[in-house]
């Protein structure tokens, strides 16, 4: 199941891509309150935009603005919203983002050829080990595209290793649709209950939420435990709500490829200019055949590197690599550019660390200061001597690194809305 334009030429795509362009410039004019209005402030129309080239001239929509004139950006009457989800926002409020019915089938169908991507067929049953409801879109994506692509799938939801266990003891799904570290949870609950995961039939894992790859596509240390212990394949998979589509890793597992019927991509430094082929940027993205809540260069805030080289799986389409960090989340530390990311990564190299958040604070001078808390049952002054060398010989600068109660890191972890838990505290700004 791959369709037809992904195996074209990047010309044949760009034009294929700038037809859907000129059709979106012509909806948000008709529909969408927020962007008329944006147009007309900068006096532009639609003989303007005729190619991507064009879209510099439109001014982007951050996370923001989205929050600020929420209603503004929806396309359609309320009355023709079916599924109403929220994101969190930056300013405290979360945002809202409504589905049509139409919406819902192109999710379906952005999920759909994003698990035939991982070699996901009609001969597969996945296990969901995500939530489904709290006014997420993502664990109903799953379904809508399991169901679309002829897959069966079971909604375990989050947590519980026995229930996950029995479950593909049952049933004997051949996925799982994962959280990278819940994995690590799998295996230990199997090692304590003499479960056999290389028996369980589970041959791929779809992850979300953290990465498995280093930028040169190795696998980092995380997925590296996991294989360890456990042979699975294991394909990335990113999303977001605002974009309501996937990118999502194929059989090469060298990055998540693009739908170019479903989304726009620029990479942007921080003039807003394209950076050049190879470097990090922001990821800014226009949606495609969205209805209710198109949007229009919207900035993600993650920071990622684009591959344009001809993928292994006869795809053509721009690949993204893992995610570097979150824009905001940019650290400038003793001459040297980083995210925490790369700190989670140099943290799971030890089995020791139990817990631990990462904090960002601005010093007395106003530079960037990092504070790691950790906690562990050995809190040796040889261990934190180990994790320091560690940390310098990874990311070449030492961040302050002490040890805390294990109360008192979960406690730091508790989010406000209580979904993910927090491991990292920017106290800037
Ligand atoms: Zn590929």
């Amino acid at each position: 199941m791959i369709p037809e334009i992904e195996k074209a030429s990047l010309q044949e795509i760009k034009t294929f891509q700038e037809e859907k362009l000129r059709g979106l410039f012509e909806y948000l004019n008709t529909n969408s309150p927020y962007y008329r209005r944006l147009f007309r402030k900068h006096k532009i129309s639609a003989d303007a935009i005729r190619n991507l080239e064009d879209l510099r001239r439109i001014p982007t929509t951050s996370k923001e603005d989205l929050q600020k004139f929420n209603d503004d950006f929806l396309c359609v009457p309320k009355n023709k919203i079916v599924d109403f989800v929220t994101t969190s926002g930056t300013l405290g409020e979360p945002v809202t983002v409504g589905l049509t019915d139409a919406d819902l089938d192109r999710l379906a169908y952005n999920e759909a050829i994003s698990f035939a991507c991982a070699g996901v067929t009609d001969e597969d049953i996945l296990q969901l080990t995500t939530t489904i409801d709290r006014r997420f879109m993502a664990g109903l994506a799953y379904f809508l595209g399991a169901r679309k692509l002829g897959a069966g799938i079971i909604r375990v939801g989050a947590g519980i290793p026995e229930l996950q266990w029995d479950t593909i003891l049952q049933f004997r799904p051949s996925y799982l649709i994962v959280v990278p570290s819940f994995l690590l949870k799998l295996i230990e609950y199997a090692e304590h209950h003499d479960i056999d995961v290389n028996a369980s039939g589970i041959k791929g894992a779809i992850c979300i939420g953290e990465s498995l790859r280093d930028q040169d596509f190795s696998l980092n240390v995380l997925a590296h435990r996991i294989k360890s212990a456990w042979n699975l394949e294991l394909y990335s998979t990113y999303a977001s709500t605002e974009m309501s589509t996937a990118f999502t890793e194929c059989s090469e597992q060298q990055g998540g490829h693009q739908h170019p019927e479903l989304i726009i991509t620029e990479i942007l430094d921080d003039e807003q200019n394209p950076v050049p082929a190879g470097y990090e940027g922001e990821l800014v993205v226009t949606t495609l055949g969205i209805e209710a809540m198109p949007l229009l260069r919207f900035k993600t805030g993650d920071m990622v590197v684009a591959h344009t080289s001809p993928c292994g799986c006869g795809r053509n389409t721009l690949r993204l690599g893992p995610v570097v960090g979150r824009k905001k989340q940019m650290i400038k530390y003793k001459g040297t550019t980083l995210y925490p990311p790369a700190m989670h990564n140099a943290l799971n190299d030890f089995p020791e660390v139990e817990s631990f958040v990462i904090e960002i604070y601005h010093n007395s001078i106003g530079t960037d200061e990092i504070r790691i808390k950790i906690a562990t049952k050995i809190a040796s002054e040889e261990l934190l001597q180990t994790i320091k060398d560690h940390f310098r010989s990874k990311l070449r600068v030492t961040p302050n690194i002490e040890f805390v109660p294990k109360e008192e890191v979960q406690k730091l972890r508790i989010s406000k809305l209580g979904r993910k838990p927090v491991s990292v505290i920017d106290k800037r700004g």
